[in-house]
């Protein structure tokens, strides 16, 4: 395995004897599966390292089972990133030629059509608003692919929600890709560094970028530096330039007797070690309740490009999550990533009968926040 380098096998040598971080895995979770977890993807690969195996197609497809959600590197008492393996064991499958079908079929969608799903076209109802927002302004709300082709609506939402601000700033009709997609999908390879230039080269036009989207932002913060790709602007997520609004008075809601618990998305809380300004956006607007596991200790409710592949499991991700959320009491689960909106949403109905039909809403946090505005 080539990409491998010291650190990523010492990795895989620690992690094939511990069982430490199994039970936080929100996959191995609801699976049940050993394979599941951290230890049993490092001793197969462990098995690969030392030539006893060849790395195959099935224990490639064992590898894009994990979330990369970071879960087990926040629980690793002893500092292991089984992460680092798992993004260079993809590239040295593309390499090798084999990785899975159904992936390869999602890494072509987004090298053609700029997303993994295949979609040629963004919502119509985006696509009319994006020539009246794209206009010239030092601040750019960066939308993301999910909330581009998956969800538009709620990227109408948070455009909507800083104009009632006054704030000025841009949308983009022709976004460009920043990366997350080929980085999840194929971790550190040319095409990703590629995508990520020309991404830095339309985002170094403007003062400050708001990252709508969680997964972009840990890209733009986190991965850019890495790959040492120079990224100019100062880079906010959504929800830190929202609370700066309520904090200056730009944007006013006036707290309802409404009860919100907050599902942390794991690259806000974990990997950029953001908890604290949505509980700040939310209790202006309510009151807060905390779920089971939350803020850098969130369990992941599910993504959509998993989805593409292993619907049955998002799908009992997504439930659990409603499991913790619904047992706080709260009126309504509130989320700040669009991918995760749109998997909770997708089985609201069955997590609201399999709680004996107790209601419970679901909203963005743009969307809360207008509700509550004078
Ligand atoms: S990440 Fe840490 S806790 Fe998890 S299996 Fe590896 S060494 Fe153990
Ligand atoms: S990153 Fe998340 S999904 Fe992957 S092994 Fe760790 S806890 Fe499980």
């Amino acid at each position: 395995m080539p990409m491998m380098i010291e650190k990523e096998k010492q990795t895989i040598d620690s992690c094939r004897f511990c069982w430490m971080c199994r039970h936080v895995c929100p996959i191995g979770n609801v699976t049940g599966r050993e394979r599941n977890n951290a230890r049993a993807r490092a001793l197969t690969l462990s098995v690969v390292l030392r030539g006893a195996a060849e790395l195959s197609e099935d224990i490639v497809a064992n590898v894009y089972e994990c979330a990369m959600c970071g879960a087990c590197v926040k629980e690793c008492v002893t500092g292991w990133d089984p992460l680092n393996f798992t993004r260079a064991v993809k590239a040295d499958a593309a390499v090798a030629g084999v990785t899975p079908p159904y992936i390869t079929r999602l890494i072509e969608n987004n090298l053609e059509t700029g997303n993994p799903y295949g979609i040629k076209n963004i919502c119509d109802e985006l696509a009319e608003k994006l020539p009246e927002m794209e206009k010239m302004s030092g601040t750019l709300l960066f939308l993301g692919t999910d909330a581009r082709f998956k969800c538009a609506g709620k990227a109408l939402k948070a455009a909507e929600l800083i104009n009632k601000s006054g704030e000025p700033f841009a949308v983009l009709k022709d976004e460009p890709d920043s990366g997350y997609m080929m980085d999840f999908l194929l971790g550190k390879i040319d095409e990703t560094s590629s995508i990520m230039k020309k991404a830095a080269e339309v985002l170094n036009r403007y003062e400050t970028v708001i990252c709508y989207d969680p997964a972009d932002a840990k890209i733009f913060m986190r991965e850019y530096k890495e790959w040492g790709i120079d990224i100019r602007p100062v880079i906010k997520t959504f929800t830190a330039y929202i609370a700066g609004l309520v904090r200056t008075g730009a944007l006013k809601p006036v707290r309802q007797k409404r009860a919100f618990v907050f599902q942390d998305p794991a690259h806000l809380s974990r990997d950029l070690e953001e908890t604290e300004e949505a509980r700040f956006i939310l209790n202006a607007c309510g009151e807060t309740y905390e779920m089971l596991l939350n803020g850098k200790d969130t369990m992941w409710a599910g993504n959509l490009i998993m989805k593409e592949y292993m619907p049955d499991v998002i799908k009992r991700t997504a439930l659990e999550r409603w499991k913790n959320a619904m047992s706080t009491g709260a009126d309504v689960l509130v989320t700040a990533s669009p991918s995760e909106y749109q998997v909770l949403s997708m089985v609201r109905d069955e997590a609201i009968s399999a709680t004996g039909g107790r209601e419970m809403g679901l909203e963005s946090i743009e969307e809360t926040v207008l509700k509550s505005l004078r």
